[in-house]
């Protein structure tokens, strides 16, 4: 969709109504990145766009210049519905999370295939996920997510000295300061457990698919990561995802 016009995959990030029968759209697009566009005729009836305009859902539209400033959607179509996710709140409530984080890391415009990837990746996989896969991928997503933008969060070295810190043991982490600070730098007001620490590792991490991981991780490990990405994502997201991390 460069220029704002073509077809290519997408995902609807928000849609708001505007005037009697049209709506604005965000979408992330695979090829041009988050774009707007104008949906004539979409809030009149649903047929419009042949019900594809479903948030969570892989669709395909056809952008053309539009008369104002925004492209306008010629055709939507719905190629993955992932009906799955509005059968469980976990999943959907995971979902929601990594679409909200997305929406915010990406700025506008730009092609961010990385993060489009990332995203079909992880709704695909939520979409048959039980409690605990939804959580992890959450946490996968939300880290992966933050990567992209370039606001990783340091797992593996002091964020403030830069020295690495050995695996398999007890960090101190501040959100503030970036994740992990070593005792020499004063620490951070957050305990991670070895075991959390171990699955920020690994989480930290992006990898080509997030469901893949060995084993079911601790719940406790889980929930304590949960509370210091949550934290973490407060500091750096300007304005953080209405759905929480949850923490168990
Ligand atoms: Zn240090």
């Amino acid at each position: 969709v460069a220029g704002g016009h073509g077809t290519t995959r997408a995902f609807l990030l928000r849609a708001v109504d505007y005037g009697e029968s049209d709506r604005v759209l965000t979408l992330l697009t695979e090829t041009g990145g988050k774009v707007a566009a104008m949906a004539r005729g979409a809030r009149r009836s649903g047929k419009r766009f042949a019900g594809a305009l479903e948030p969570l859902a892989l669709i395909e539209v056809t952008l053309a210049p539009g008369r104002g400033s925004l492209p306008h959607l010629v055709e939507a179509v719905l190629l993955e519905p992932h009906a799955g996710l509005s059968r469980s709140l976990d999943r959907f409530n995971a979902a929601a999370l990594v679409v909200e984080l997305a929406r915010e890391c990406v700025a506008d415009d730009e092609p961010e295939p990385r993060v489009f990837e990332l995203l079909r990746r992880l709704l695909s996989d939520l979409d048959r996920a039980d409690g605990t896969g939804c959580r992890r991928l959450a946490l996968a997503g939300a880290l992966g997510l933050l990567d992209l933008a370039g606001t990783g969060v340091g797992a593996d070295r002091c964020n403030a000295c830069g020295k690495a810190v050995p695996p398999g043991r007890r960090v101190l982490f501040d959100p503030r300061r970036g994740g992990v600070i070593c005792t020499a730098c004063g620490g951070g007001p957050i305990a991670l457990s070895a075991k959390a620490a171990t699955l920020l590792r690994e989480f930290a991490v992006i990898s080509d698919d997030p469901a893949a991981s060995a084993g079911a991780p601790d719940p406790e490990a889980l929930a304590e990561l949960e509370r210091a990405v949550q934290a973490f994502i407060d500091c750096h997201v300007s304005r953080p995802p209405r759905t929480r991390l949850s923490s168990g």
